[in-house]
């Protein structure tokens, strides 16, 4: 499990912010409250901050006096503790007032526990997935849960029901490399775009960095880079290399991609050679791809991906109908 590099900064940096914030800026917030309004409460705070130094103090002292000096240090701030208690809720404080609220109980906002990833982590770098990768905005409604058979009826069905079972197997056994490439290819509104989603989502969230585009945005960032030695704009591109699954959603539909035939094919190329998995899915034919572009792409796509036919009738026109 890798998670996208970015991401994980990210997030890491979030949970430190949030855990300071919740042991500093929280605690001290409150100290300043409860002090204010409680007589005597200050002086108990601050002798129980002194714990820390009182601690090294004694053990500079010598070896012999520091466990006796540290148990009469522990007792005293058991009954400060408690003194705290007791005024706090002599005042209408709850006991524990001066708790620190965590996020997440478990770890306590470090992100980990006992060495393995905390689960709340784990679901902030999934949510940071659907973000960067660009499915955010679809992950809702595509997924794999949501995909309706029910669309499809006879050898359509028995089709699309292999389909999404392989789908969800190459998804579910994802690895960083050597996982393969899919093409899906077929009519339009047969569910490709719902099922390159459901794969991307459920890929992200096995732990991989997955990057999402149309072939339209696609091709103008190749378009743009081609010249380029421009470091920032080359990082946009660098992208699509460098993650472990690309889904390039309706290849086909930009207009004029002849001019970056020479690129797209490099980039498949380095994908294919990097053992990376790309998702390309298209309405168009082999035969239609072929005009579009050249044989070498599309000798790739036939050749090195695995190719899946979605079949049925137009489910967006059934949905109208219905
Ligand atoms: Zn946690």
């Amino acid at each position: 499990m890798s998670f996208y590099r970015e991401d994980y900064v990210k997030v890491k940096k979030n949970f430190e912010d949030r855990r300071r914030n919740a042991e500093d800026k929280a605690l001290e917030d409150k100290r300043k409250i409860a002090c204010a309004d409680i007589p005597g409460l200050k002086e108990i705070c601050d002798k129980l901050d002194a714990t820390g130094p009182r601690v090294y103090a004694a053990a500079l002292e010598g070896k012999e006096s520091y466990a006796k000096k540290l148990m009469a240090i522990r007792r005293e701030n058991e009954e400060l503790l408690k003194k705290q208690s007791e005024l706090l809720l002599s005042h209408g404080y709850p006991e524990d007032y001066f708790d620190i609220e965590y996020n997440c109980p478990i770890c306590h906002d470090e992100g980990n526990v006992n060495g393995k990833m905390c689960v709340c982590m784990k679901n902030e770098l999934i949510k940071a997935g659907y973000e960067s990768s660009g499915i955010s905005g679809l992950c809702d409604k595509m997924s794999f849960d949501t995909f309706d058979l029910s669309y499809y009826s006879g050898a359509d069905r028995k089709n699309m029901e292999v389909i999404v079972e392989r789908a969800r197997d190459f998804a579910e056994d994802f690895r960083d490399t050597g996982s393969g490439s899919i093409l899906f290819f077929g009519g339009t509104g047969l569910g490709k775009t719902h099922l390159s989603v459901a794969v991307a989502k459920r890929v992200i969230e096995g732990g991989h960095w997955c990057v999402y585009t149309t072939a339209g945005t696609l091709f103008t960032d190749l378009r743009d880079t081609r010249f380029t030695d421009d470091k920032s704009e080359r990082d946009n591109i660098n992208k699509y290399y460098d993650c472990e699954l690309l889904v390039i959603d309706d290849l086909g539909t930009e207009l004029n991609g002849r001019d970056v035939v020479p690129f797209l094919y490099n980039l498949l190329n380095s994908r294919i050679n990097t053992k990376k998995s790309t998702l390309i899915s298209t309405n168009l034919s082999q035969n239609k791809l072929l005009e579009l572009y050249d044989d070498r792409i599309v000798s790739r796509l036939f050749g090195e991906f695995l190719p899946f036919r979605f079949t049925g009738k137009d489910v967006r026109m059934q949905k109208l109908q219905r």
